[in-house]
Formats: structure tokens, sequence, C-alpha cells
């Protein structure tokens, strides 16, 4: 089995100001857990041009007033960009911090500052490379942030997979991908937070293995980014189990 190109950084194990659950021990527990898997790539930080197809100036600026966080979550923005370029190739993830998917277009909380993925995004629309995209988060939590910049965008289709059950959990991501066919690459906004052990209780390991697979199945043009996932103990199996259920289906 080949390996998966995933974008990272040791910038992601910066200890900037945040809360103390969204810290650099989450980057090197997957980063270690998948290490015999993954072909590391260093991303450039994206640009303020990239940063300005999805945020107001102001947001910018209430960022860029700490140096540190300006730094990594441009550098985490890059890192974006990069794997949704190399998905245009072959499946990519991005293991990148701070997460994204909670910052709108003039708003960010819940430990997220720039929007990973919409800046992805809009950085490939603006070049022509694709011209439509559908993004599933199945993160525990709602990506309000995605969905302030995302709406009335019709090139971008969001689907937030929300419930506590985990039997709804999966018959609604087969809906969400139903819809892929439609389109021109898939982005996952990837929180591992609905584990078990968790916020969210609600899935095993081995189920991040299905998810990818399943997603793999509707678009091999499929990239992830990381957002939430906060049980640092099983965080790097959990990953694991995913970017297997990525590579296997690959073959
Ligand atoms: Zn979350």
């Amino acid at each position: 089995m080949g390996k998966l190109p995933v974008v990272y950084s040791e910038d992601f194990l910066t200890d900037y100001r945040t809360v103390d659950c969204e810290n650099p021990d989450r980057s090197s527990a997957i980063r270690l857990a998948i290490e015999g898997i993954a072909d590391f790539i260093d991303p450039e930080p994206c640009t303020e041009e990239d940063l300005l197809r999805c945020h107001t100036r102001a947001l910018i600026e209430t960022v860029e007033r700490d140096r540190e966080i300006f730094r990594v979550a441009r550098k985490a923005a890059g890192g974006a960009i990069k794997a949704a370029e190399i998905a245009l190739e072959t499946p990519s993830f991005a293991l990148i911090r701070p997460p994204g998917h909670h910052a709108g277009r003039n708003f960010n909380g819940g430990f997220c500052f720039f929007n990973n993925m919409a800046i992805a995004l809009n950085s490939l629309l603006s070049r022509d490379l694709i011209e439509r995209a559908l993004i599933v988060d199945i993160d525990l939590h709602y990506g309000n942030g995605t969905e302030d910049i995302v709406t009335g965008d019709d090139r971008i289709f969001f689907w937030n997979i929300e419930t506590s059950n985990r039997e709804e959990f999966f018959a609604d991501l087969e809906a969400a991908l139903k819809a892929a066919p439609g389109y021109d690459i898939v982005g996952c906004s990837a929180g591992f937070d609905t584990y078990l052990h968790d916020w969210g209780g609600i899935l095993f390991t081995e189920d991040y293995h299905k998810i990818a697979g399943m997603i793999m199945s509707s678009s091999r043009r499929f990239f992830t980014v990381l957002e939430g996932g906060y049980y640092i103990q099983d965080l790097g199996k959990n990953a694991r189990s995913y970017l297997n259920g990525v590579l296997e289906a690959s073959q």
C-alpha cells in the first residue's frame, strides 16, 4: 500500500495562546500515529489575497494583533490550499491547526481563526481549477463559519452532518455523497470529536475508516482538513484509521 500525501508543518506544534484543549499535542499525536503511512509535505503560508476571498479586512486585522496566531493560522490555511491542489491528482490530508470551520466572513470562534476549507476551495475556484465543490463537515459541531462564507455561492455546496446517533450519521453521510458526482472535488472538514470517548460519544475508531472509504467511493478528487478532536489518547489512532480508509480505497 502506498503512502498518503499529508500536509504538515512543525509550525502546527506552536503553543500559541488559545484554550487548553486545542493544543500542540493534537498535532503531534496524529503525526506520530500516521508516520508510517504518510508522505509529509511542508506548505507555504496563504497570502493576504487568499484570506480576503473569504474574510473581511476587519476580521483579518483582529487575528493579526497576535503575531504568533496570525503566522500559524496563515500556515494552516496555506496547508489546506496545498492539500486541495494535491487532491486534483491524488487524495490528501491536511494535518493542520488551528482548525477553521467556526471562522466566518466577519467573525471567528471555537478555537478557529481563518476558515481553512473555504480558503482552499476559493483558491482553486479563483484559478479555474474547479467549477463546483462539495464540503462535507463531519465534525461534532456545526460548521457555522463555513456556512456563513459559502452561503449564496452556488459553486460550493455545504453539507454538515449533525446528529448524536451513529446510524443517522452514516445515513446522512450517504445522503451527502449522493450529490458528489456533480462536483469536481469533495473537501471533508474532519473533526474527530465525534469519537466515543471524545465530546460526541458517537463513533468508533473503525468508523473513521468507513467514512473515508465512503467518500472515496463517490469522488477520487478528495481532500480532508483537520478540524476538532480533543481526546488526545486516541486521536492519532482515529486519524490513522481514517487515512487507512483513504489508502485502501485508493488501491
Ligand atoms: Zn468540533
